[in-house]
């Protein structure tokens, strides 16, 4: 009895003493408690990862939150970034199956959702992607009303008008990823066969991303000279250098890398990665991405 007692006085007086932290560390001004430009991402698997991965070392976010169904895994994501914090300028990282944890996006990207199977093609997937869609939206905008909504599930142009109606946000905070990926990879396929840098290789891919996407042949120019105008055949049947199988490699790739490796992550991750940073820092680039191209005229003034 007399023991017991003061082992609790013990742990009274310990308890009273100031911890380590508040020997160190004295607070003069209140500390922000709200991030600035948090970024949520929802569904965490190869997309949504390789997204997290890319947007962390562009240090584009001063929190990102994870969600995805999948507890375990999950938590498992989180940590290994966590664990690598001392590599990138990202000071907090959370994740959560509920959404609350996306309270205060600025941007969220929504990569949840069933992705093709081998031979499969992305319209196969829209009835299964707008169920998840529907529980996903409504929360989601409840926890972050200002947010940012940018939609990379597939199909995509079809996901980001489901997300933009059940988001009820204006029309210019909800974007999809659209042909900025099919564009990439265009750039990359010109600038292969040239022996250009892809940065220097400027072309668009427009339409719907996919199948039915469409090269923009007379826009494909190396610092200013048309390629076009070098070869008015281009991209045409009659060209005898066939510059149109530069498109089909463009529209076959996924189906391509996903026979190879079961599905495709770091290009996709990388090109949401830029659309963010243009999207966080107002850059005034252009993009091709999935938006309304009917504004009322309400809307546009
Ligand atoms: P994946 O299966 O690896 O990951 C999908 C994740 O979504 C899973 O972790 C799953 O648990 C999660 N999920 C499912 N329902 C959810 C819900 N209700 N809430 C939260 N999370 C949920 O698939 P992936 O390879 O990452 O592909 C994701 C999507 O991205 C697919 O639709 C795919 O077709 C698409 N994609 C788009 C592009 C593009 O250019 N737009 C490119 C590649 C892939």
């Amino acid at each position: 009895m007399g023991s017991c007692a003061s082992a609790l006085g013990r742990e009274d007086k310990i308890s009273k003493m100031a911890s380590v932290k508040e020997m160190l560390i004295e607070n003069i001004v209140k500390e922000e408690s709200s991030p600035q430009n948090k970024v949520t991402i929802v569904g965490c698997g190869a997309v949504g990862m390789a997204c997290a991965i890319s947007i962390l070392l562009k240090g584009l976010t001063d929190e990102l939150a994870l969600i995805d169904v999948m507890e375990d895994k999950l938590k498992g994501e989180m940590m290994d970034l966590q664990h690598g914090s001392l590599f990138f300028s990202t000071p907090k990282i959370i994740s959560g199956k509920d959404s609350r944890v996306s309270v205060n996006s600025k941007i969220i990207i929504i990569t949840a959702g069933a992705r093709q199977q081998e031979g499969e093609s992305r319209l196969e997937l829209v009835q299964r992607n707008v169920n998840i869609l529907k529980i996903i939206i409504p929360d989601i905008v409840k926890n972050s009303p200002n947010c940012k909504l940018l939609v990379v599930s597939n199909p995509v142009d079809i996901l980001t008008y489901v997300t933009w109606k059940l988001s009820g946000l204006p029309q210019n905070r909800v974007i999809g990823s659209g042909t900025n990926l099919d564009s990439a990879r265009f750039r990359f396929l010109i600038g292969s066969r040239l022996g250009v840098n892809p940065t220097s290789c400027h072309g668009w891919i427009i339409g719907e991303h996919g199948d039915s996407s469409v090269p923009v042949w007379s826009g494909v120019n190396i610092a200013g000279v048309s390629l076009k105008n070098l070869q008015p055949t281009l991209g045409t049947d009659e060209d005898s250098e066939n510059w149109k199988t530069v498109h089909r490699q463009v529209v076959e790739s996924a189906y391509e890398v996903i026979k190879l490796k079961g599905y495709t992550s770091w290009a996709i991750g990388l090109s949401v990665a830029d659309l963010v940073r243009t999207m966080m820092n107002n850059l005034r680039r252009v993009h091709p991405v999935s938006t309304m191209i009917k504004h009322d005229v309400q809307q546009c003034c």
